[in-house]
């Protein structure tokens, strides 16, 4: 896990840090397992596989939902999908960098736009505590 009191340094690299891309480094945004925590989840299921916990590390790592953006990652930044592995290749090539943030924009902006969906269903959603949160 990549705590936040390390995202100044990553600034300092990049112009920026996408929106998308932290919310998987940091963990904290359009997964099951942290829509959980803040109550606006009754379950941390995944919506694209059906898993019983959607994380940051199964959407890198497991999901079959984004097996062809993920198969596209390993081949530039090897099979180790873990977070540490993710951060070390990121920064030791700019390429890398770039690889994974492209990764998390494509498969983040679909994770949103599936739970769009779900609020648009449920209009309810939006309005559970700590809602907010994702809207930022
Ligand atoms: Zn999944």
């Amino acid at each position: 896990m990549v705590y936040s009191s390390q995202v100044p340094h990553w600034l300092k690299r990049e112009e920026r840090v996408s929106f998308r891309l932290t919310q998987v480094l940091t963990g904290h945004g359009c997964f099951g397992e942290y829509l959980n925590r803040i109550g606006r989840e009754a379950t941390t299921n995944c919506h694209h596989c059906g898993d019983d916990l959607d994380s940051a590390q199964h959407t890198l790592e497991e999901c079959s939902a984004w097996a062809s953006e993920r198969r596209v990652l390993v081949a530039k930044i090897g099979r180790d999908l873990s977070l540490p592995a993710v951060v070390k290749a990121m920064l030791a090539d700019t390429e890398n960098w770039r690889e994974v943030a492209s990764f998390c924009e494509t498969v983040m902006s679909q994770k949103e736009a599936g739970e769009r969906g779900r609020e648009r269903a449920d209009p309810a959603r939006r309005r559970r505590r700590g809602g907010n949160h994702l809207d930022a």
